[in-house]
């Protein structure tokens, strides 16, 4: 299935927050949109998700789901957004249990995505005993439990250390290399643009228009920083970003 966005405007009352956005998310494909605080990032990735109405313009869902499907499009957030008192596998299947699915349906899910994401381990612990970087598997995991079509991922590594960060990227493409998913990718932060995204949108500060598309044609698990190619990559949306960044900072603090 692939998303399309039409000619997409939002605003919250008076305040635009995004202009007239067109893009396609075509299947299989990891499309990371980057852009300065407050430009309508997250807005835009919560009318993927059918969340918000748009203003102006409209977002298609083309195509069939993958088969299994419960849910097209489903989200992982920054604050990994887990249930205190439940187990990792309490967590998956808490987007499980609106399903019609049986007892043994919803223990196949879990045993498979646990099993993809390499938690398998870890079913029956509860978030407190996981370090950041687990969390954000589990959260993950859930997210793919209901074999999505696409999924819509807010700033998912930013409550993390670099570090973490890292093994996370790493995860992300293995899993990617493994299972081709499509994703809408948000981040402020160009190097996990450069290492994750086919495309790369640039949105400019509020009201967000997409200001440049970069496609990025080198396979993601074959990408590294100090690669030539890469660096110049995000050089080039520095230069693009720093403008915008600077100037939107400065009306922020403002208010
Ligand atoms: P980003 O994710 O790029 O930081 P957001 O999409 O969260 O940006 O917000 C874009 C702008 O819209 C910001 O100025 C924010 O304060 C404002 N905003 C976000 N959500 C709402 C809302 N529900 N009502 C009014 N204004 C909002
Ligand atoms: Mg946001």
């Amino acid at each position: 299935m692939d998303l399309k966005v039409e000619n997409l405007s939002h605003w919250y009352g008076d305040l635009q927050v995004l202009r007239d956005i067109n893009l396609t998310i075509a299947q299989g494909e990891i499309v990371c949109v980057i852009g300065p605080s407050g430009c309508g990032k997250s807005t835009f990735l919560r009318h993927l998700g059918g969340l918000e109405q748009p203003t102006e313009g409209k977002v298609l869902q083309v195509g069939e789901p993958p088969a299994g499907s419960l849910n097209p499009l489903t989200y992982v957030f920054q604050d990994f957004a887990l249930l205190p008192w439940r187990t990792v596998e309490g967590n998956v299947s808490l987007v499980l249990e609106g399903h019609k699915l049986s007892r043994a349906e919803v223990d196949e899910r879990i045993t498979d995505v646990l099993a993809r994401t390499r938690l398998s381990d870890f079913r029956q612990a509860v978030p407190k005993q996981l370090s950041g970087g687990m969390k954000q598997r589990v959260a993950i995991a859930r997210a793919l439990s209901v074999n999505p079509a696409v999924l819509l991922m807010d700033e998912p590594l930013s409550a993390l250390d670099s570090q973490t960060r890292e093994l996370l990227m790493d995860d992300l493409i293995d899993l990617w290399t493994r299972e081709n998913f499509t994703s809408c990718y948000i981040t402020h932060n160009l190097a996990e643009a450069v290492r994750l995204g086919h495309k790369v949108v640039v949105l400019s500060r509020r009201p967000g228009v997409i200001r440049e598309i970069v496609e990025i044609d080198t396979p993601l698990a074959e990408r590294s920083l100090s690669d030539p190619g890469i660096a110049a990559i995000q050089q080039a949306l520095w230069d693009m970003m720093r403008e915008e960044a600077q100037t939107a900072d400065m009306e922020l603090a403002e208010g």
